[in-house]
């Protein structure tokens, strides 16, 4: 690890003035994926920016018709919650499947979709329920917030301080772990919403993804027998070490009709 200055900002505006001050900083969350990074010296920060004493940025709300989760809220405060479980238990299943117990209780929320790694669970709920990501700058659509392979929408030293999801009528999350990390090999989050059907893909891509010819299928017919004769076609899918193209696209059609069944959808 190259050498550092670590700050424990007691606010965001606190830890915006520090990013905005610094020559080379970075904000440091549950330390999941950054701190392995910078053990192996593959990348070099002049200052580390902590925002786990930002109390207003932790916690889980039911605001109306959505639930607003903090971005310091660690996967475990959201695979045990009893709001997240009655509003959109489909999101209770994904925190409660991301990686170990140590993983899950030091990894956040917001951490995991700034980071947006191509495997990454919470892409495919944000992308998944069209939820809302609100920055101390400004609101990002889920649609237009993932960009590509660890890419996003946020400018540098813009900092996510929650993320609005919408309660759906119906939905799950289904993934084929990888047995070592338990990061998605391939993941369906789908949804069934007022204003439509939502079906949003990880760990095929470079990033997460929408599966628009699915949820025309599945906006006639909520059914997993609707999508008796659906396939995905390989081209651009994640061919790796793990898995080709092919599996992958054969895995996505799988997972998608087992995600169906799961939200409650005819059969
Ligand atoms: C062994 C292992 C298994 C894992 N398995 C899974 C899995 O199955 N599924 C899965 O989805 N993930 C998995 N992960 C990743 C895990 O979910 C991490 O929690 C997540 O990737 C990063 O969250 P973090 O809070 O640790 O962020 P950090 O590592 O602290 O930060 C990650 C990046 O996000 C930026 N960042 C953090 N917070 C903010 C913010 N509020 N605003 C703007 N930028 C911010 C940081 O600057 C950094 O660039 C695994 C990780 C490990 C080590």
């Amino acid at each position: 690890m190259y050498a550092f200055d670590y700050h424990q900002p007691k606010s965001v505006d606190e830890a915006a003035q520090m990013l905005g001050a610094k020559p080379e900083p970075k904000l440091l969350a549950g330390g999941m994926s950054l701190l392995p990074t910078l053990k192996l010296r593959l990348a070099q920060y002049t200052d580390l920016v902590d925002l786990s004493a930002i109390d207003s940025i932790k916690g889980i709300e039911r605001d109306g018709d959505a639930l607003v989760i903090g971005a310091m809220t660690r996967h475990v405060e959201v695979a045990t919650s009893d709001t997240v479980k009655r509003a959109i238990p489909a999101l209770t299943t994904l925190a409660g499947g991301i990686g170990d117990p140590l993983v899950r209780n030091r990894g956040t929320m917001g951490g995991s979709i700034a980071n947006a790694d191509p495997a990454a669970d919470y892409p495919s709920a944000v992308l998944g329920l069209g939820a809302t990501v609100i920055t101390d700058k400004r609101q990002i659509a889920g649609d237009d917030f993932f960009k590509g392979l660890f890419e996003t929408a946020l400018e540098p030293g813009e900092i996510v301080m929650a993320v609005r999801y919408p309660v759906p009528l119906q939905a799950a999350y289904i993934k084929y772990p990888n047995p070592a990390s338990r990061f998605a090999l391939v993941g369906v989050f789908v949804a069934r919403t007022a204003a439509g059907v939502r079906v949003a893909v990880t760990g095929a891509g470079p990033c997460v993804f929408r599966l628009t010819d699915a949820e025309a299928l599945l906006a006639k017919n909520f059914s997993a027998a609707a999508l008796e004769n659906f396939t995905v076609k390989p081209d651009g899918l994640n061919a790796d070490i793990h898995a080709t193209a092919e599996y992958r696209a054969h895995a996505v059609a799988v997972m998608l009709k087992r995600a169906v069944a799961a939200a409650g959808g005819n059969t």
